[in-house]
């Protein structure tokens, strides 16, 4: 059955462009009025897809990328007066096969967002609390990693360049045809570099109440960020409810890199506080670091 999936898969989604327009096209069935998309390394390393939607009800996240399932269509009637882009709940299925999906999303009715990671047949592995807004972002990893042959068609420059030329004009397209609509794309990378020991290892001689004990730069610059700040120590009291209640946070290093472009840093006259164009996508980054570097000791 694994087999049949990824063919069929396969052959749903084909390239960089098409998951992105699937992606924005579900932004756009949810209501979305701005979608926010990012590609990194032409799309293969990452397509993230953010939007400010309708979100996923939290009854419809454990199928929402089971394949056909979908929550645009309930009758045979309403084929025939379709007014979405999707309806046959083909592509987030599809797009798990052949690729690493995670899910962040919040309704209205939700207190706070969720990122669900999702696995190959599109059943969700885990499941955590998020910082981001209403709408849904779906990030989309290593895009053809158990399709080798096609992966390596994709990764050639040439073929590189013209998938990312072939999203511009497909994100031209939208904007023509829905001038209400906001829509950025970045190709880049925020590097971050960071330093989490746990907690309770260096309790009596570094640990301390002192901020100062919390580094972070961005671009090699020392600086004030309260809200990366925030989520470092709001990751801190989720786990270690112990320490934080003591306030005890451990040293902590954090090292932001971003195109020079992106960042304002003349807020203030000593330039210790910056202005970051992209904000949440580098909050939503050093969760991911924190995550991966410092996992909850439950998981
Ligand atoms: P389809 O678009 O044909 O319904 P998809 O596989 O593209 O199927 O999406 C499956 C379901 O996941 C959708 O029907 C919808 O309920 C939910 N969904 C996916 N992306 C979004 C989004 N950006 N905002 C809200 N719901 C979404
Ligand atoms: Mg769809």
């Amino acid at each position: 059955p694994d087999t049949v999936r990824l063919l069929s898969s396969s052959q749903v989604i084909t390239s960089v462009v098409n998951v992105v327009k699937e992606l924005m096209e579900n932004s756009l069935d949810a209501g979305a009025s701005s979608i926010d998309i990012k590609l990194e390394n032409y799309g293969l390393d990452r397509i993230e897809v953010r939007d400010n939607g309708l979100g996923i009800k939290a009854a419809d996240t454990p199928v929402m990328a089971v394949r056909h399932f979908t929550s645009k269509i309930c009758s045979h009637e309403d084929l025939e007066r379709l007014e979405t882009y999707g309806f046959r709940g083909e592509a987030l299925g599809s797009i798990c096969a052949v690729a690493e999906v995670s899910v962040i999303t919040k309704t209205k009715e939700d207190d706070i967002s969720t990122h669900y990671t999702l696995n190959f047949t599109g059943g969700i592995v885990s499941q955590k609390p998020s910082h981001l807004g209403q709408g849904t972002t779906v990030s989309v990893l290593k895009l053809f990693k158990n399709l080798p042959v096609r992966r390596q068609y994709y990764s050639s420059t040439k073929k590189c360049k013209e998938e990312v030329k072939k999203v511009q004009d497909l994100l031209t397209a939208y904007a023509i045809i829905k001038p209400d609509l906001r829509l950025t794309l970045v190709h880049n990378k925020i590097v971050l570099e960071g330093f989490f020991p746990k907690p309770g290892a260096d309790h009596s001689s570094t640990s301390s109440s002192n901020p100062d004990k919390t580094f972070i730069f961005i671009n090699n610059r020392p600086v004030h960020h309260k809200e990366i700040m925030k989520l470092l120590r709001q990751h801190y009291t989720a786990q270690y409810p112990d320490d934080s209640a003591r306030n005890r946070y451990p040293t902590l290093m954090l090292k932001v890199t971003v195109p020079p472009s992106s960042v304002d840093v003349n807020l203030t006259p000593d330039k210790t506080q910056v202005l970051l164009q992209d904000k949440e996508a580098v909050l939503t980054a050093v969760e991911q670091l924190i995550h991966e570097k410092c996992p909850s000791p439950s998981s």
